[in-house]
C-alpha cells in the first residue's frame, strides 16, 4: 500500500532533519543539555549562549531587536499571552474595547471570549467574501476606547492575506495597539517587523520545519508596552513568561525559520507553480469552487469546495491524500468552518469543502496525482 501524499503542511510540518540533528546537540550529556538560567557553571553559561544565539538569529528573521523576542510554547501561546498580557493595561487606561475578525484561529477568538466575560467588549469584523478585512472596516470600527487590534496574517483555512502594513499604520495613527498572528505567514511570505509596524506578532515553530511545543511572540519595546505575564514561577523572559527555557526546541525554531528565510523567494515561486497547477486541475472538475482568492492568498493553501458531496464522506474517500476539511482544530466538531460560514459560504458548500496544502516535500507528480484521484472520487461520489 502507498503512503497517502501529505498536503496538509498548514497544519503541521515534518521537522527538517538538519534541525533535528542540531536540536540533538541541545539534549543528552556531552551538549548543551544545561539549564540556560544556571548561572553558576559553565554548563548552564553554554546553554544560556545558545538560547541568546538562537534569539538573535529569529530576531533578525523579523528584522526585531533580540531583546523583543518572548520564547513561549507556540502561536497558540504567545496570541494568549498578547492579548490576556494587556489586560492590566485595558483597565489601568479605561480601554476594554478589543477588535478582531469572525475568522481567526480559535487561540484569538477563544480568547477574546474569555475576555468578554472579564468585561472586555469585543468587535468580531466580518470579512469580505474573499476572507480579508479591509482597512475601511478597521478605520469605522476603532474608538476611543480602542485597546487593541488582532487580525491574523494569513488565514489558516483559505490562505487570504490581510494588508497588515495598513492595519497597523491606522491603528498607529489612532495610538491603538496592533497584533497579529502571523503562524501562517512567517517564513512563507517576507514578515518584516519594522516595515509592517505591528506592536505584537505571533509565530510557531511546526508551521516552518521546526519542532511542535515552541513559538515566539515579537513585542515591540516601547514605552508601557510591558505585557503582563499568564505563566508565573522566576520571571524569565523579561517578566513576560516563566519557566526553564527549552534550549533543543529554542534552537531547533530559530535554525527553522533560518532555512527558511533563505529559501523564501525559490520555495514561494515554486509551490506558487504547484498551486496554479493544481488548481487548473480542479477547475477541469464540474461542481469545483475555489474557496481561496489565488489573487491575494498565500501559495500553499488551496481551499475548495466540491459540491453535492459531504466534505468528510469526500475526505475519507480520498484515501490516498492526507488533507483537511476546513480547520484541523475543527475536526472533532459537525458545525461548519467558522471561517467558510464567515466568509458568507452557503452551509452545504462549507460541508463540501477541503484544504489541500502543499509544502517542502510536494512535487508536480504529488499534485498530479492527487488531482487524478480527486477527480475519480469526486466523480463517483456525486452520482
Ligand atoms: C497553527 C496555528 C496556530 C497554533 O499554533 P501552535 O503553535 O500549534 O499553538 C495559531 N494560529 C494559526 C493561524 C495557525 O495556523
Amino acid at each position: 500500500m502507498n503512503s497517502p501524499i501529505y498536503l496538509d503542511y498548514a497544519a503541521s510540518t515534518p521537522t527538517d532533519p538538519a534541525v533535528a540533528e542540531l536540536m540533538h546537540q541541545h539534549l543528552c550529556m556531552g551538549g548543551t543539555f544545561a539549564n540556560p538560567a544556571s548561572r553558576g557553571h559553565v554548563y548552564g553559561w553554554q546553554a544560556d549562549e545558545a538560547v541568546e544565539a538562537a534569539r538573535v538569529d529569529l530576531a533578525q528573521t523579523l528584522n526585531a531587536d533580540p531583546r523583543e523576542i518572548v520564547w513561549t510554547s507556540g502561536a497558540t501561546e504567545s496570541d494568549n499571552l498578547a492579548l490576556k498580557g494587556l489586560m492590566a493595561r485595558g483597565q489601568r487606561l479605561g480601554r476594554k474595547h478589543i477588535i478582531t475578525s469572525a475568522i481567526e484561529h480559535k487561540a484569538v477568538l477563544d480568547t477574546c471570549a474569555w475576555m468578554q466575560a472579564q468585561g472586555f467588549e469585543v468587535t468580531y469584523l466580518q470579512p469580505n467574501p474573499e476572507g480579508i478585512i479591509t482597512l475601511d472596516q478597521v478605520a469605522a470600527t476603532l474608538r476611543g476606547d480602542t485597546l487593541l487590534v488582532s487580525l491574523m496574517q494569513v488565514n489558516n483555512e483559505l490562505g487570504s492575506i490581510n494588508d497588515l502594513t495598513g492595519i497597523a499604520a491606522l491603528c498607529r495613527q489612532h495610538e491603538v495597539l496592533s497584533h497579529t498572528d502571523a503562524a501562517q505567514s512567517f517564513g512563507k511570505m517576507a514578515v518584516d517587523v519594522q516595515a509592517m509596524g505591528v506592536d505584537m506578532l505571533s509565530l510557531s515553530g511546526h508551521k516552518i520545519y521546526g519542532p511542535k511545543g515552541i513559538g515566539a511572540l515579537y513585542v515591540r519595546r516601547q514605552e508601557g508596552l510591558a505585557l503582563e505575564a499568564q505563566i508565573h514561577g522566576g520571571g524569565h523572559e523579561m517578566g513576560m513568561r516563566s519557566g526553564t527555557l527549552p534550549t533543543h526546541q529554542i534552537v531547533g525554531l530559530a535554525a527553522a525559520a533560518k532555512l527558511m528565510q533563505a529559501e523564501l523567494d525559490s520555495e514561494s515561486e515554486r509551490i506558487a507553480a504547484l498551486r496554479d497547477r493544481f488548481v487548473s486541475h480542479l477547475q477541469q472538475m464540474p461542481d469545483v469552487i475555489i474557496n481561496t482568492p489565488t489573487a491575494n492568498s498565500i501559495p500553499h493553501i488551496v481551499n475548495a469546495a466540491f459540491a453535492g458531496v459531504d466534505g468528510e464522506t469526500l475526505l475519507l474517500a480520498l484515501s490516498d491524500l492526507a488533507i483537511s476539511t476546513g480547520s484541523a482544530c475543527n475536526s472533532a466538531s459537525v458545525e461548519p468552518s467558522h471561517v467558510l460560514s464567515g466568509i458568507g459560504l452557503a452551509r452545504e458548500l462549507a460541508h463540501a469543502s477541503l484544504r489541500f496544502s502543499f509544502g517542502r516535500f510536494t512535487q508536480t507528480a504529488d499534485i498530479d496525482r492527487a488531482a487524478t484521484h480527486i477527480g475519480a472520487v469526486f466523480g463517483r461520489l456525486r452520482q
